[in-house]
């Protein structure tokens, strides 16, 4: 069992407050990814829960057993980041036993796990070949195997795709997932790439200056953001924002048009996805101002009322710059948020 509890974790550099007050528990097993932009202090947390930085205030505990005060070869931990230290004069059997043969396994064990975790991350046949010699790929392969092969509680992993191009990444972030559901282990993820981050987590920890402002499944994430940099940060492109005015009876106006809503009595954002929205007889009157045909679907940039707003069109379609069209939100998938708090209204 290696449950994860950040409790009232705080980190200050001199004056600059990197996080500030961080409460997380994550699952045994259970896939948590760190999701936000950078310097919004994922890593000095990631770093904290390893050892490799101490907190200013909190504690961490990790299978129910309080670390915080450990060094990190205590906590039972591995890790893989951005810059694997693959050792270029090890063959890639010596880096993946590496770790084991510092604890002083027997070497039929060590022989054990190193072929089980390359034949895991399909390196087997490169077990004897130095790593100096390997692709990036491979030796970002090879840094996920030395850290599995340590069969740890907890596998903590910093931006470890970065490297990679596009193609490579698609297919390790699928390899990644299909190895660690397969494994027992708890994992803690750091990117701030979110489709990695939707295509990995069990959950996301949506971070914001120093703040975890959202940790929820990703579909929750996605349809239900907590606030409205969550909204603006997850999507591509993000959630479209209009002003709502309060017309009595739970109803709004918004761009001249009326919705049903939460009864607040004050004036909201209204908002709603660009792939919520389709081209009706009734709706918001848009005035299409860029046509992006993406293959898939079309991208379409458009003034509604003042405001720009990107709607995600069949790319059947046939609109074009300067044309006017009306686009019918999906009513069950607008959102609303007070512009005061930021915060999502029910
Ligand atoms: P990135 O994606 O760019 O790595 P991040 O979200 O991981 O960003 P952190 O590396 O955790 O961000 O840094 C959070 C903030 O703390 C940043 O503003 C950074 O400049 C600051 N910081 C991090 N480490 C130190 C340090 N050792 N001394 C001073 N400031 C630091």
């Amino acid at each position: 069992m290696a449950e994860i509890q950040i409790r009232n974790v705080a980190k200050t550099f001199g004056a600059y407050q990197a996080l500030q007050d961080i409460n997380l528990t994550i699952a045994d097993r259970e896939f948590m990814v760190l999701l936000g932009a950078s310097g919004c202090g994922k890593t000095t947390l990631l770093r904290i829960v390893a050892g490799l930085e101490t907190a200013t205030t909190g504690e961490v505990w990790i299978g129910g057993r309080r670390v915080d005060h450990l060094p990190a070869k205590d906590r039972g931990i591995a890790m893989v980041f951005q810059n694997y230290a693959v050792f270029p004069h090890l063959t890639v059997f010596g880096n993946i036993g590496f770790g084991l043969r510092m604890q002083k396994l027997p070497d039929a064990e060590v022989k054990r796990r190193v072929e089980r975790t390359a034949s895991l991350m399909h390196i087997e046949q490169l077990l004897k070949r130095y790593s100096g010699e390997l692709s990036g790929g491979q030796r970002q392969r090879v840094a996920v195997a030395r850290a599995l092969a340590m069969e740890p509680d907890v596998i903590l992993m910093d931006e470890p795709l970065s490297n990679l191009d596009a193609l490579l990444r698609l297919e390790m972030r699928a390899e990644l997932k299909g190895v660690l559901a397969e494994s027992e282990t708890t994992a803690i993820y750091v990117t701030h790439d979110q489709v990695e981050a939707m295509s990995l987590a069990d959950r996301i920890s949506v971070m914001h200056q120093g703040m975890i402002v959202q940790a929820a499944s990703p579909i929750e994430v996605y349809r239900n953001p907590a606030a409205e940099f969550v909204a603006g940060f997850i999507g591509n492109p993000p959630m479209n924002f209009l002003p709502a005015t309060p017309a009595g009876n739970a109803k709004w106006t918004v761009a001249g048009q009326q919705f049903d809503g939460p009864d607040k009595g004050k004036a909201l954002q209204f908002a709603i996805r660009p792939e919520d929205m389709r081209i009706a007889d009734h709706g918001l009157s848009a005035v299409v101002k860029v046509v992006e045909p993406l293959g898939a679907h079309l991208l379409i940039t458009c003034e509604v009322d003042g405001t720009m707003l990107r709607a995600v069109l069949d790319s059947d379609l046939t609109v074009s710059a300067g044309d006017t069209i009306t686009l019918a939100p999906q009513v069950d998938r607008v959102r609303w948020f007070d512009p005061d708090s930021t915060l999502a209204v029910a």
